[in-house]
Protein backbone atom coordinates (compact mmCIF):
# COMPACT_ATOMS: atom_id res chain seq x y z
CA UNK A 1 0.00 0.00 0.00
CA UNK A 2 1.36 3.44 -1.20
CA UNK A 3 -0.53 6.37 0.63
CA UNK A 4 0.15 9.58 -1.27
CA UNK A 5 0.82 12.79 0.64
CA UNK A 6 -1.53 14.65 -1.72
CA UNK A 7 -4.67 13.67 -3.89
CA UNK A 8 -6.36 16.13 -5.77
CA UNK A 9 -10.79 15.32 -4.80
CA UNK A 10 -11.68 15.72 -8.91
CA UNK A 11 -15.28 14.47 -9.48
CA UNK A 12 -17.59 13.90 -11.88
CA UNK A 13 -19.01 17.61 -11.35
CA UNK A 14 -15.45 18.64 -12.71
CA UNK A 15 -15.18 16.42 -14.96
CA UNK A 16 -19.02 18.00 -16.19
CA UNK A 17 -17.93 21.27 -16.44
CA UNK A 18 -14.18 21.15 -18.05
CA UNK A 19 -16.47 18.91 -20.99
CA UNK A 20 -19.00 21.79 -21.18
CA UNK A 21 -16.23 24.22 -21.50
CA UNK A 22 -14.53 22.14 -24.33
CA UNK A 23 -17.91 21.89 -25.98
CA UNK A 24 -18.39 25.68 -26.05
CA UNK A 25 -14.99 26.76 -28.02
CA UNK A 26 -14.38 29.60 -25.95
CA UNK A 27 -11.14 27.74 -24.25
CA UNK A 28 -8.74 31.10 -23.27
CA UNK A 29 -9.84 33.84 -20.35
CA UNK A 30 -13.32 34.31 -20.76
CA UNK A 31 -17.07 34.24 -18.55
CA UNK A 32 -15.63 30.91 -16.61
CA UNK A 33 -12.69 32.89 -15.25
CA UNK A 34 -15.30 35.71 -14.53
CA UNK A 35 -17.68 33.72 -12.52
CA UNK A 36 -14.21 31.72 -11.19
CA UNK A 37 -13.44 35.50 -9.77
CA UNK A 38 -16.87 36.77 -8.49
CA UNK A 39 -17.75 33.14 -6.43
CA UNK A 40 -14.17 33.01 -5.26
CA UNK A 41 -14.36 37.04 -3.58
CA UNK A 42 -17.36 36.54 -2.60
CA UNK A 43 -16.46 33.05 -0.71
CA UNK A 44 -13.11 34.82 0.97
CA UNK A 45 -14.81 38.41 1.42
CA UNK A 46 -13.10 40.96 -0.49
CA UNK A 47 -14.65 43.46 -3.41
CA UNK A 48 -12.22 42.33 -6.35
CA UNK A 49 -10.18 39.70 -7.76
CA UNK A 50 -8.04 38.89 -10.35
CA UNK A 51 -7.53 35.21 -11.44
CA UNK A 52 -3.76 34.40 -12.91
CA UNK A 53 -1.95 31.30 -14.34
CA UNK A 54 -0.49 30.03 -10.58
CA UNK A 55 0.03 31.37 -7.39
CA UNK A 56 3.64 32.42 -7.98
CA UNK A 57 2.52 35.32 -11.03
CA UNK A 58 -0.50 35.94 -8.07
CA UNK A 59 2.45 36.68 -5.80
CA UNK A 60 4.72 38.58 -8.32
CA UNK A 61 1.38 40.63 -10.04
CA UNK A 62 -0.37 41.56 -6.19
CA UNK A 63 3.57 43.46 -5.63
CA UNK A 64 3.73 44.96 -8.79
CA UNK A 65 0.15 46.75 -8.27
CA UNK A 66 1.32 47.74 -5.32
CA UNK A 67 4.01 49.24 -6.59
CA UNK A 68 7.14 47.25 -5.60
CA UNK A 69 9.70 47.87 -7.51
CA UNK A 70 13.81 48.28 -7.90
CA UNK A 71 15.40 49.55 -4.60
CA UNK A 72 12.73 48.62 -2.30
CA UNK A 73 12.98 45.74 0.60
CA UNK A 74 9.87 43.51 1.11
CA UNK A 75 9.74 41.06 4.56
CA UNK A 76 9.06 37.74 4.35
CA UNK A 77 9.30 34.11 6.14
CA UNK A 78 12.01 31.98 4.66
CA UNK A 79 10.32 28.96 5.76
CA UNK A 80 8.26 29.09 2.70
CA UNK A 81 8.03 27.68 -0.79
CA UNK A 82 10.88 29.23 -3.18
CA UNK A 83 8.12 31.59 -5.19
CA UNK A 84 7.30 33.73 -2.75
CA UNK A 85 10.91 35.52 -2.55
CA UNK A 86 11.41 34.55 -5.99
CA UNK A 87 8.34 36.67 -6.96
CA UNK A 88 10.03 39.48 -4.95
CA UNK A 89 13.13 39.36 -6.99
CA UNK A 90 11.13 39.06 -9.87
CA UNK A 91 10.12 43.18 -9.11
CA UNK A 92 13.46 43.81 -8.46
CA UNK A 93 13.10 44.34 -4.93
CA UNK A 94 15.25 42.94 -2.17
CA UNK A 95 13.27 40.15 -0.46
CA UNK A 96 14.55 40.79 3.58
CA UNK A 97 14.02 37.56 5.83
CA UNK A 98 12.47 37.84 9.51
CA UNK A 99 12.54 34.69 11.48
CA UNK A 100 9.89 32.44 12.37
CA UNK A 101 7.73 31.33 15.17
CA UNK A 102 8.48 27.69 16.33
CA UNK A 103 5.03 26.83 17.51
CA UNK A 104 3.45 28.35 14.27
CA UNK A 105 6.08 28.07 11.37
CA UNK A 106 5.01 31.78 10.38
CA UNK A 107 6.63 35.48 10.63
CA UNK A 108 7.34 36.26 14.01
CA UNK A 109 6.10 40.04 14.03
CA UNK A 110 8.13 40.38 17.06
CA UNK A 111 11.68 39.65 14.11
CA UNK A 112 10.60 42.11 12.30
CA UNK A 113 13.21 44.75 11.36
CA UNK A 114 12.32 47.59 9.35
CA UNK A 115 14.62 49.82 7.04
CA UNK A 116 14.58 53.57 4.84
CA UNK A 117 13.44 50.95 1.81
CA UNK A 118 10.95 48.73 3.77
CA UNK A 119 7.91 48.95 1.71
CA UNK A 120 6.21 45.83 2.73
CA UNK A 121 5.59 42.45 4.06
CA UNK A 122 4.63 39.15 2.74
CA UNK A 123 3.02 37.07 5.12
CA UNK A 124 2.86 33.32 4.46
CA UNK A 125 -0.35 30.71 6.24
CA UNK A 126 2.03 28.20 6.29
CA UNK A 127 0.57 24.78 5.92
CA UNK A 128 -3.13 26.17 6.37
CA UNK A 129 -1.91 27.88 9.54
CA UNK A 130 -2.72 31.67 9.93
CA UNK A 131 -0.52 34.49 10.88
CA UNK A 132 -0.85 35.92 13.92
CA UNK A 133 -2.94 38.76 12.31
CA UNK A 134 -3.22 41.15 15.35
CA UNK A 135 0.27 41.71 15.76
CA UNK A 136 1.17 41.56 12.13
CA UNK A 137 -1.41 44.24 10.88
CA UNK A 138 -0.03 46.72 13.61
CA UNK A 139 3.57 46.37 13.15
CA UNK A 140 2.76 47.24 8.92
CA UNK A 141 0.71 50.01 10.13
CA UNK A 142 2.91 51.51 12.96
CA UNK A 143 5.56 51.48 9.84
CA UNK A 144 3.41 52.30 6.92
CA UNK A 145 3.83 49.23 4.96
CA UNK A 146 1.81 46.77 2.73
CA UNK A 147 0.75 43.67 3.92
CA UNK A 148 0.29 41.09 1.26
CA UNK A 149 -1.16 37.98 2.23
CA UNK A 150 0.44 34.71 0.56
CA UNK A 151 -2.70 32.45 1.12
CA UNK A 152 -1.45 29.74 -1.37
CA UNK A 153 -1.71 26.90 1.35
CA UNK A 154 -4.65 28.72 3.44
CA UNK A 155 -8.13 29.13 1.36
CA UNK A 156 -10.71 29.05 3.98
CA UNK A 157 -8.57 29.19 6.84
CA UNK A 158 -9.83 31.88 9.48
CA UNK A 159 -8.43 34.40 12.32
CA UNK A 160 -10.43 35.29 15.17
CA UNK A 161 -13.31 34.27 12.83
CA UNK A 162 -12.57 36.36 9.55
CA UNK A 163 -11.18 34.58 6.80
CA UNK A 164 -7.59 35.00 5.68
CA UNK A 165 -7.02 36.42 2.68
CA UNK A 166 -9.21 39.83 3.64
CA UNK A 167 -6.05 41.40 6.07
CA UNK A 168 -3.64 42.50 3.18
CA UNK A 169 -3.88 45.10 0.90
CA UNK A 170 -3.70 42.17 -1.63
CA UNK A 171 -3.64 38.21 -0.90
CA UNK A 172 -2.52 35.82 -2.92
CA UNK A 173 -3.85 32.08 -3.62
CA UNK A 174 -2.86 29.44 -5.25
CA UNK A 175 -5.04 26.17 -7.14
CA UNK A 176 -1.64 23.87 -8.12
CA UNK A 177 -2.94 20.40 -7.66
CA UNK A 178 -1.90 19.78 -4.34
CA UNK A 179 -3.30 22.63 -2.86
CA UNK A 180 -6.57 22.42 -0.76
CA UNK A 181 -8.53 23.80 -3.85
CA UNK A 182 -7.05 23.17 -7.08
CA UNK A 183 -7.37 23.76 -10.90
CA UNK A 184 -4.51 21.85 -11.77
CA UNK A 185 -2.39 25.13 -11.82
CA UNK A 186 -3.64 28.37 -11.47
CA UNK A 187 -3.84 31.57 -9.01
CA UNK A 188 -5.93 34.11 -7.88
CA UNK A 189 -5.11 37.80 -6.42
CA UNK A 190 -7.89 39.14 -3.98
CA UNK A 191 -8.22 42.99 -2.84
CA UNK A 192 -10.56 45.46 -2.12
CA UNK A 193 -8.91 48.33 -3.78
CA UNK A 194 -10.50 48.98 -7.21
CA UNK A 195 -7.33 50.74 -8.44
CA UNK A 196 -5.06 47.66 -7.39
CA UNK A 197 -7.62 45.16 -8.96
CA UNK A 198 -7.78 47.07 -12.72
CA UNK A 199 -3.54 47.00 -12.53
CA UNK A 200 -3.31 43.50 -11.57
CA UNK A 201 -5.74 42.61 -14.86
CA UNK A 202 -3.77 45.15 -17.36
CA UNK A 203 -0.13 43.17 -15.66
CA UNK A 204 -1.89 39.98 -16.43
CA UNK A 205 -2.67 40.48 -19.68
CA UNK A 206 0.74 41.90 -21.85
CA UNK A 207 0.19 45.56 -20.04
CA UNK A 208 -3.35 45.97 -22.06
CA UNK A 209 -5.41 48.74 -21.08
CA UNK A 210 -7.35 48.06 -24.47
CA UNK A 211 -6.82 45.85 -27.31
CA UNK A 212 -3.65 46.43 -28.63
CA UNK A 213 -2.85 49.55 -26.30
CA UNK A 214 -0.45 48.55 -23.94
CA UNK A 215 0.73 50.66 -21.32
CA UNK A 216 3.16 49.12 -19.72
CA UNK A 217 5.65 46.17 -20.54
CA UNK A 218 4.31 43.32 -19.19
CA UNK A 219 3.65 39.23 -18.90
CA UNK A 220 0.99 36.59 -20.01
CA UNK A 221 -0.05 35.62 -16.90
CA UNK A 222 -4.17 34.51 -17.77
CA UNK A 223 -6.23 31.66 -16.39
CA UNK A 224 -8.02 30.04 -18.70
CA UNK A 225 -12.23 29.07 -19.15
CA UNK A 226 -11.29 25.37 -18.85
CA UNK A 227 -9.42 25.79 -14.94
CA UNK A 228 -11.31 28.16 -14.35
CA UNK A 229 -14.72 25.61 -14.86
CA UNK A 230 -12.79 22.99 -12.47
CA UNK A 231 -12.29 25.88 -9.93
CA UNK A 232 -15.98 27.18 -9.61
CA UNK A 233 -16.81 23.41 -9.17
CA UNK A 234 -14.30 22.99 -6.08
CA UNK A 235 -15.06 26.24 -4.43
CA UNK A 236 -18.10 24.70 -4.00
CA UNK A 237 -16.93 21.57 -2.19
CA UNK A 238 -13.59 23.24 -0.36
CA UNK A 239 -15.46 23.76 3.36
CA UNK A 240 -16.55 20.04 2.79
CA UNK A 241 -12.92 19.22 1.83
CA UNK A 242 -11.39 21.45 4.63
CA UNK A 243 -13.81 19.83 7.21
CA UNK A 244 -12.36 16.39 5.57
CA UNK A 245 -8.76 17.28 6.64
CA UNK A 246 -9.24 18.72 9.91
CA UNK A 247 -10.73 15.51 10.83
CA UNK A 248 -8.02 13.76 9.84
CA UNK A 249 -5.57 15.71 11.37
CA UNK A 250 -7.83 15.51 14.61
CA UNK A 251 -7.62 11.80 14.47
CA UNK A 252 -3.84 12.11 13.74
CA UNK A 253 -3.32 14.35 16.87
CA UNK A 254 -5.37 12.40 19.19
CA UNK A 255 -3.41 8.92 18.27
CA UNK A 256 0.10 10.62 17.93
CA UNK A 257 -0.07 13.61 20.54
CA UNK A 258 1.59 10.99 23.97
CA UNK A 259 4.24 9.86 21.43
CA UNK A 260 7.87 10.61 23.48
CA UNK A 261 9.97 12.34 21.05
CA UNK A 262 7.43 14.18 18.90
CA UNK A 263 5.21 17.71 18.67
CA UNK A 264 1.59 17.68 16.77
CA UNK A 265 0.78 20.67 15.36
CA UNK A 266 -0.15 23.27 18.04
CA UNK A 267 -3.19 25.22 16.97
CA UNK A 268 -4.10 28.54 19.15
CA UNK A 269 -8.40 28.60 19.85
CA UNK A 270 -8.61 31.65 18.05
CA UNK A 271 -7.49 30.45 14.55
CA UNK A 272 -8.77 27.71 12.03
CA UNK A 273 -6.58 25.75 10.70
CA UNK A 274 -6.86 23.96 7.02
CA UNK A 275 -4.22 21.20 6.86
CA UNK A 276 -2.71 21.97 3.53
CA UNK A 277 -0.27 19.97 5.51
CA UNK A 278 0.07 18.16 8.94
CA UNK A 279 3.17 18.60 9.97
CA UNK A 280 5.13 17.33 13.48
CA UNK A 281 7.88 18.10 14.84
CA UNK A 282 10.48 15.01 15.33
CA UNK A 283 12.98 16.53 18.06
CA UNK A 284 16.02 13.39 17.34
CA UNK A 285 16.12 11.06 14.26
CA UNK A 286 13.80 12.91 11.83
CA UNK A 287 15.39 11.91 8.73
CA UNK A 288 15.17 8.18 10.36
CA UNK A 289 12.08 8.15 11.02
CA UNK A 290 11.08 9.92 7.08
CA UNK A 291 13.39 6.99 5.33
CA UNK A 292 11.04 4.48 7.59
CA UNK A 293 7.77 5.71 6.16
CA UNK A 294 8.48 6.10 2.93
CA UNK A 295 9.73 2.47 2.52
CA UNK A 296 6.63 1.58 4.63
CA UNK A 297 4.43 3.01 1.77
CA UNK A 298 3.49 6.28 3.62
CA UNK A 299 4.41 9.26 1.37
CA UNK A 300 5.98 12.15 4.27
CA UNK A 301 7.49 14.68 3.00
CA UNK A 302 9.88 17.54 4.33
CA UNK A 303 8.37 20.92 4.00
CA UNK A 304 10.80 22.80 3.94
CA UNK A 305 14.48 20.74 3.93
CA UNK A 306 16.39 24.39 3.66
CA UNK A 307 15.62 28.23 5.12
CA UNK A 308 15.47 29.95 1.25
CA UNK A 309 17.99 32.09 1.74
CA UNK A 310 20.15 28.78 1.70
CA UNK A 311 19.42 28.34 -1.83
CA UNK A 312 22.11 28.85 -4.16
CA UNK A 313 20.97 32.11 -6.00
CA UNK A 314 20.30 33.29 -2.58
CA UNK A 315 23.97 32.22 -1.02
CA UNK A 316 25.17 34.07 -4.06
CA UNK A 317 23.15 37.16 -2.65
CA UNK A 318 25.08 37.19 -0.01
CA UNK A 319 22.67 35.41 2.48
CA UNK A 320 24.28 33.34 5.02
CA UNK A 321 23.75 30.59 7.66
CA UNK A 322 22.59 31.45 11.29
CA UNK A 323 20.73 34.30 9.69
CA UNK A 324 17.23 32.54 11.01
CA UNK A 325 18.22 30.44 13.75
CA UNK A 326 15.02 29.17 14.69
CA UNK A 327 14.19 28.46 11.13
CA UNK A 328 17.28 26.50 10.66
CA UNK A 329 16.33 24.27 13.91
CA UNK A 330 13.04 24.33 12.63
CA UNK A 331 14.04 23.04 9.42
CA UNK A 332 15.87 19.58 10.86
CA UNK A 333 12.66 19.14 13.19
CA UNK A 334 9.43 19.25 10.90
CA UNK A 335 7.77 16.00 8.79
CA UNK A 336 4.89 16.14 7.25
CA UNK A 337 2.32 13.41 6.93
CA UNK A 338 -0.54 12.80 4.32
CA UNK A 339 -3.47 14.36 5.84
CA UNK A 340 -5.63 15.24 2.16
CA UNK A 341 -9.56 14.28 2.37
CA UNK A 342 -9.11 11.31 0.46
CA UNK A 343 -7.74 9.04 3.17
CA UNK A 344 -9.37 6.28 4.27
CA UNK A 345 -9.77 5.27 8.24
CA UNK A 346 -7.70 2.36 7.15
CA UNK A 347 -4.68 4.60 5.77
CA UNK A 348 -4.96 6.68 8.65
CA UNK A 349 -4.90 3.83 10.89
CA UNK A 350 -1.90 2.56 8.88
CA UNK A 351 0.08 6.20 9.04
CA UNK A 352 -0.34 6.03 12.58
CA UNK A 353 0.72 2.67 12.88
CA UNK A 354 3.43 3.39 11.12
CA UNK A 355 4.82 6.48 12.83
CA UNK A 356 4.60 4.73 16.24
CA UNK A 357 6.95 1.83 14.88
CA UNK A 358 9.43 4.27 13.05
CA UNK A 359 10.13 6.42 16.16
CA UNK A 360 11.25 3.19 18.00
CA UNK A 361 14.00 2.63 15.49
C1 LIG B 1 2.24 26.72 -3.92
C2 LIG B 1 2.79 27.94 -3.30
C3 LIG B 1 3.14 29.07 -4.05
C4 LIG B 1 3.19 29.07 -5.54
O1 LIG B 1 2.04 28.69 -6.18
P1 LIG B 1 2.11 28.04 -7.64
O2 LIG B 1 0.67 27.97 -8.02
O3 LIG B 1 2.76 26.72 -7.51
O4 LIG B 1 2.89 28.97 -8.51
C5 LIG B 1 3.54 30.21 -3.38
N1 LIG B 1 3.62 30.25 -2.04
C6 LIG B 1 3.32 29.18 -1.29
C7 LIG B 1 3.41 29.30 0.20
C8 LIG B 1 2.91 27.99 -1.88
O5 LIG B 1 2.64 26.93 -1.13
Amino acid sequence: MVIPIAKPAIGEEEIRAVTEVLKSGNLAQGKKVEQFENDFSRYVGTKFAAAVSSGTSALQIGLQSLGIQKGDEVITSPFTFAATANAIIHCGARPVFADIDSKTFNLDPEKIKVSQRTKAVVCVHLYGQPCEMDSLTKVCRDNKLKLVEDAAQAVGAEYRGRKIGTFGTVSTFSFYATKNLTTGEGGMILTSQKDIAEKSKIIRNQGQTEQYRHEIISYNFRMTDIQAAIGIEQLKKVEYLNKKRAENARFLTDSLSSLNGIETPFVPRHVKHVYHQYTIKVQKGRDSLLNFLNNHGIGARIYYPQPLYLQPPYVKMGFKKGLCPVTEEICRQVLSLPVHPLLSQKELEEIVKNVKDGIRV
